[in-house]
C-alpha cells in the first residue's frame, strides 16, 4: 500500500475534479413540474436514465430537477432505446385468447395508449415512442431541441418541434378539449398544441412506471391509479424506490398489482380505492423497515374501463397521525387490514341460517378503510351498526385489534386511560341487551345531536336496566352506567366521541348476541 503525500493528493483530486467538471457536449436539465403526473413521469425517467451505464453518461437528481449529460449522442440514444424497450414490457401482460385459447400479449386495460391491430399475438401501440423504427428519429430531435423559439406549455422551455397534448401523454386531457384538473394548462387551453419533445417523451413513458399502485374494480368498472405526491423529487424517488425494493407490487398483473406477500405470486384482495391504500400502507410499513419517506399525499386517477375515457381525479391526504397509529399497531403485531378489516362480515338471516352478504360486506370494508384513512371516527363507528335486516360480525381475533385501534386512534387523544374502555364496553353490552328485542335505543343513541339528548338516552338506559330480570343482569357490571356518567361529566367537551364509542360497542355486542341467539 502506497502512502500519498499531501501534494500528490491535492494534485490528484484537482485532476479528478477537473475531469468531472469538464463540460459535456450535451447537457439537459428538466425541472420539477409541480404537477402530479409529470413529476412522477420525471422521476420514472430518472430511474430509466440511471440504468444507462455508459461511462460517457452522467445523471443526477436534486430536489427540484434532474440533470443528465453526455458527449456521444449515438451512444446515449442507443442505450436509452434499450432501456425504453425494457420498460415497455411493464405495460404488457400475458393472457389467453378467449376464442383460440392461445397465449397472447394484452395491454393493461387502464393504460390510455391507443392500440393498433395485434400482429401474431403481439401488442402494437400506435404511439410513436413505442414504434421501434420511429423512436430513434424522435430521439434525434433531442439534438435540435434547444434551437427553437416556441414555448412549451408544460415546462415553459424553448423548443423547435411541437407535439400535441393528448391523454396518452397527460391523462387529465379530456376528449372535448376542455382540459381538466391542472392549473397551468387550465388557464391556457389554446396553447395545448405547444408541447416540447422532452415533456412529450416523459408523459408517454409514465405509463411504463412500475412504481405505481393500481386496482381495478369490476363493480365500478374503473381502475384506480395511485400517484404519490411530493414537492421534492428526491423524496418522491426515495419513496418509489423503497416501494419497489419492498417487492410488494407485481408488474405482470392485468387488473391489480398489490401483492399479499413480498415477491410472491398472490395478489392481495382489496375492495376499492381505500382498502387498497390501507393494505398498501400495511405492507409498506411491514416490509420497508427503515423507511425515510412515507407518502401521505396521493393523486388518484379514476380511469374508466369503457370506451369513453373521461378520467376523474381525486386527491387523498392521509393525516400523519393516522399513519403513526397504523405503524404502532403493526409494531405490536396487529395487522389492521389483514387481520381486522378483511375479517369483517355482514350477516343476513335467510331460511338457510345466517349468510354473508358479500356486496354489503365489501361496502363496509371500504367505508371502514376510508373513514380511518381520512380520520373520520363518526363514519367509522356507524359502519358497525345493524342495518337492512343484518348485522356486522368480526372474527374473534379482529375484536382485539379493534380495541387496540380505538385505544391508539381515539382514547389517547381523548385523554382517557385504556382501562376506561371497559366501562364503555360494559355499557355497550347493556345497550345491546336492551336492544336485542328492539334496536330503537341504539338508533336513538346514534342520532343524539346535543349533550342533553345524550343525557336523556343515558337515563333511559339506566331505567331499562333497573327493570331487567336477575339472570339478565348476570354478565353485566351494574356500576358501569354510573362510571360512564362520571366519565361524560369529566370529558364533557368530547361527549360525541364517547357516543361514537358506545355506538361501536353496542353494535358489536348486539351482533354477537344475535348470532348466538340464532335469529332476529
Ligand atoms: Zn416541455
Amino acid at each position: 500500500m502506497s502512502v500519498k503525500t499531501l501534494d500528490e493528493y491535492i494534485n490528484q483530486s484537482s485532476i479528478e475534479s477537473k475531469n468531472y467538471t469538464k463540460p459535456k457536449n450535451f447537457l439537459f436539465k428538466v425541472s420539477i413540474y409541480h404537477d402530479v403526473w409529470m413529476d412522477n413521469a420525471l422521476e420514472n425517467f430518472y430511474r430509466i436514465l440511471k440504468k444507462i451505464d455508459n461511462e460517457d453518461f452522467n445523471v443526477s437528481l436534486s430536489s427540484d430537477k434532474i440533470t443528465f449529460e453526455f458527449d456521444n449522442f449515438e451512444g446515449f440514444k442507443n442505450a436509452l432505446i434499450q432501456q425504453i424497450k425494457h420498460k415497455y414490457k411493464n405495460m404488457i401482460v400475458m393472457g389467453e385468447d378467449k376464442k383460440t385459447g392461445i397465449t397472447k400479449e394484452i395491454k393493461k386495460d387502464f393504460i390510455l395508449l391507443q392500440e393498433g391491430k395485434k400482429e401474431g399475438g403481439t401488442v402494437k401501440l400506435k404511439e410513436e415512442v413505442f414504434d421501434w423504427n420511429k423512436l430513434p428519429k424522435i430521439l434525434d430531435e433531442i439534438k435540435e431541441n434547444k434551437k427553437g423559439d416556441k414555448i412549451c406549455i408544460m415546462c415553459g422551455g424553448r423548443y423547435k418541434k411541437s407535439y400535441t397534448l393528448k391523454q396518452a401523454i397527460y391523462p387529465f386531457v379530456t376528449k372535448n378539449k376542455s382540459l381538466s384538473g391542472i392549473r397551468t394548462i387550465k388557464s391556457l387551453p389554446e396553447y395545448h398544441k405547444n408541447l416540447c419533445l422532452m415533456c412529450y417523451l416523459l408523459g408517454v413513458l409514465e405509463w411504463t412506471d412500475e412504481g405505481l399502485i393500481y386496482h381495478t374494480s369490476q363493480k365500478e368498472n374503473k381502475t384506480f391509479l395511485f400517484l404519490p405526491i411530493f414537492e421534492n423529487l428526491i423524496e418522491l424517488n426515495k419513496f418509489k424506490e423503497e416501494t419497489l425494493r419492498a417487492g410488494i407490487l407485481k408488474v405482470s398483473e392485468r387488473y391489480k398489482n398489490l401483492l399479499k406477500n413480498p415477491n410472491s405470486d398472490d395478489i392481495e384482495e382489496t375492495f376499492g380505492e381505500y382498502t387498497t391504500l390501507l393494505a398498501f400502507y400495511e405492507k409498506f410499513i411491514l416490509n420497508v423497515k427503515e423507511s425515510e419517506v412515507l407518502c401521505n399525499n396521493w393523486g388518484v386517477l379514476h380511469i374508466p374501463l369503457g370506451k369513453v375515457k373521461n378520467v376523474k381525479f381525486e386527491t387523498i391526504n392521509v393525516d400523519k397521525g393516522i399513519l403513526e397509529v397504523i405503524s404502532e399497531l403493526i409494531e405490536d403485531g396487529y395487522l389492521i387490514y389483514n387481520d381486522m378489516i378483511k375479517r369483517i362480515y355482514f350477516k343476513k338471516k335467510t331460511n338457510k341460517g345466517f349468510v354473508t352478504d358479500w356486496d354489503i360486506t365489501a361496502e363496509i370494508k371500504e367505508n371502514l378503510a376510508k373513514s380511518l384513512l381520512i380520520d373520520d371516527f363518526r363514519t367509522f363507528s356507524r359502519q358497525l351498526m345493524p342495518r337492512k335486516g343484518g348485522f356486522v360480525i368480526l372474527s374473534s381475533d379482529a375484536y382485539e385489534i379493534l380495541d387496540e385501534l380505538i385505544y391508539l386512534w381515539r382514547l389517547v387523544n381523548m385523554g382517557i386511560p385504556k382501562e376506561k374502555l371497559d366501562t364503555i364496553k360494559s355499557v355497550g353490552n347493556i345497550i345491546a341487551k336492551i336492544s336485542l328485542g328492539n334496536s330503537s335505543l341504539l338508533y336513538k343513541l346514534d342520532k343524539v345531536r346535543t349533550i342533553d339528548e345524550f343525557w336523556s338516552v343515558l337515563r333511559e338506559i339506566s331505567r331499562k336496566m333497573a327493570g331487567m330480570e336477575k339472570d339478565e343482569l348476570r354478565e353485566i357490571k351494574p356500576t358501569a352506567i354510573d362510571e360512564l356518567v362520571v366519565m361524560v361529566k369529566e370529558h364533557e367537551k368530547i361527549w360525541r366521541e364517547i357516543r361514537d364509542l358506545l355506538v361501536i360497542y353496542s353494535s358489536m355486542y348486539l351482533a354477537i348476541k344475535k348470532l348466538k341467539k340464532g335469529g332476529d
